[in-house]
């Protein structure tokens, strides 16, 4: 048995989270997709985007069913709307698995109880120090850990996890923020995790089509309660915890459904509770260990790049993550439409980090499913620079107790250029001075040169000048803004 574990699974009974499960109305839903609307409506939907006012169902419906016509406006509409709202910043992060044990049979996944070749594995305490510390080595300073669904992982369990990657020093670097991918908890447990400093709980809802859900959920299991999901988060606000994270598996049903009730979703948040997701995620079905391939719902690239200017256009204010399940072809062309994280030097072995030396071997056994960019983060840094990016491995507003920091992003003037460009650039030449190779150095310090020239007559500039000079000259770290 694990040394670390304390079963505890939550109670289904009585908690359901306010609003119940309502606020996705599949007929109302279905019925708007139906529906062909003007060009001017279409026009009126992206203006009111524009201006970074968060769309209705309604609206995002006109995006999501306009004629092909007007399909490149909203894609530079899109476009305009990530640069005025984030700039060219791309968060960087990592997953780590912690255990793939799991008593639910999803048929998309490769980790499904069913699936007994899948190789059966949880870290032991020293083993995630081990993961952790390759992690921080390669210079990233937020993870998301990711967990199955089983009673050897309770709240008490993540909660420890959570606490033991956040003790790990190694060299000049540590874990500065800890995210969670893990199964809904009741309100007791989301406290429980909240008390450990977690960042962000993520629960996709995988397809939010009763139907579908019920299909590829057998409803024996626990994760075959779809409204105990669909609730999951509203319980982990109750508890206080008020950056989620809710997603979709694209694939299982029609794209332009799924995109609509995320949007539902992520506007249920913020009436209900006051604040919106942390962040979306639109990962699409990938091949996986005893899963056919063949998937008729699965959108293609054109469609994952309408998905994510119709997310970025309807939520302004909520971080779009891409992740490597996708290629890194596509990520680069997708990136420009609203993406604000990526993950980056992935590996979903559970181990993989230390295990499987340099090369990123792919055994489907291992993995809950293949990735599609198994690129280094340094290779991936020195790209998203060549691209015009700046990268960030900024968690400043979590720690410095700016809650809500996305909100802050979005509505305080000036949010970006006081603190997020500068905390940004500090960040990355932290990475740069610890952990890039020689070509990634030399283009991050001309970028970073580049922004400071772009800073030149604001009165930041000097503090962002002198903070850079006693990161590259010093032991100093973590001199947040
Ligand atoms: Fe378990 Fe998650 Fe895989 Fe479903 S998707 S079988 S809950 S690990
Ligand atoms: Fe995010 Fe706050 Fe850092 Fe900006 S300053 S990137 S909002 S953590």
């Amino acid at each position: 048995m694990n040394e670390r574990r304390r079963p505890r699974l939550p109670s289904v009974s009585g908690e359901r989270g306010r609003g119940g499960a309502a606020f996705i109305d599949e007929d109302r839903l279905h019925a708007l997709l139906r529906e062909r609307p003007e060009a001017a409506q279409v026009r009126a939907a992206l203006a009111k985007a524009s201006a970074k006012e968060p769309l209705t169902v309604e609206e995002t419906a006109a995006l999501l069913t306009a004629d092909d016509s007007l399909v490149e406006e909203q894609l530079a509409a899109a476009r305009a709307l990530k640069n005025a709202v984030y700039g060219n910043r791309i968060v960087l992060f990592a997953p780590l698995y912690v255990g793939n044990a799991c008593v639910n049979d999803c048929t998309y996944c490769g980790f499904r109880r069913s699936n007994r070749d899948a190789v059966r594995r949880t870290l032991s305490g020293a083993e995630l120090d081990q993961q952790t510390r390759a992690l921080v080595r390669q210079g990233h300073k937020r993870l998301i850990l990711v967990f199955g669904e089983h009673p050897d992982y309770d709240a008490d369990f993540i909660a420890d996890s959570v606490r033991q990657v956040y003790a790990v020093r190694e060299g000049k670097g540590a874990i500065r923020r800890v995210n969670i991918n893990a199964a809904p908890l009741d309100r007791d447990g989301y406290t429980r995790v909240r008390d450990a400093g977690i960042g962000t709980y993520q629960v996709f809802q995988e397809t939010y089509h009763r139907a579908t859900y019920a299909q590829v959920h057998p409803p024996k299991t626990r994760k075959g309660d779809f409204d105990w999901r669909l609730t999951s988060l509203g319980r982990a606000m109750e508890a206080g915890l008020d950056d989620v994270g809710i997603g979709a598996l694209f694939g299982l049903y029609d794209w332009r459904f799924e995109t609509l009730a995320l949007v539902a979703h992520a506007n249920h948040l913020r009436e209900v509770y006051g604040c919106g997701p942390h962040t979306v995620s639109f990962p699409r079905l990938r091949p996986a260990s005893g899963v056919a391939d063949a998937h008729p719902f699965l959108p293609s690239d054109d469609e994952l790049e309408r998905i994510v200017a119709t997310l970025r256009l309807a939520i302004p204010y909520t971080g779009l993550i891409l992740t490597a399940r996708e290629p890194a072809a596509l990520r680069r062309r997708v990136m420009a439409y609203g993406v604000s994280q990526i993950d980056a030097g992935s590996r979903l072995e559970l181990g993989g980090y230390t295990e499987a030396g340099d090369a990123q071997v792919q055994v489907r056994e291992r993995e809950q499913f293949e990735l599609g960019d198994v690129r280094s983060l340094d290779t991936v840094m020195r790209e998203l620079v060549a691209d015009g990016y700046l990268p960030s491995f900024c968690t400043a507003c979590y720690r410095l107790g700016r809650t809500g920091e996305h909100f802050m992003e979005f509505a305080i003037p000036g949010f970006i250029k006081r603190l997020c460009t500068p905390n940004a650039l500090c960040t990355l030449e932290e990475y740069l001075v610890d952990y890039a190779s020689p070509e990634t150095r030399a283009a991050g310090e001309a970028l970073i040169a580049r922004e400071l020239t772009a800073l030149e007559g604001d009165k930041l500039a000097g503090k962002v000048k002198d903070r850079l000079a006693r990161i590259a000259t010093s032991d100093e770290r973590d001199l947040v803004f």
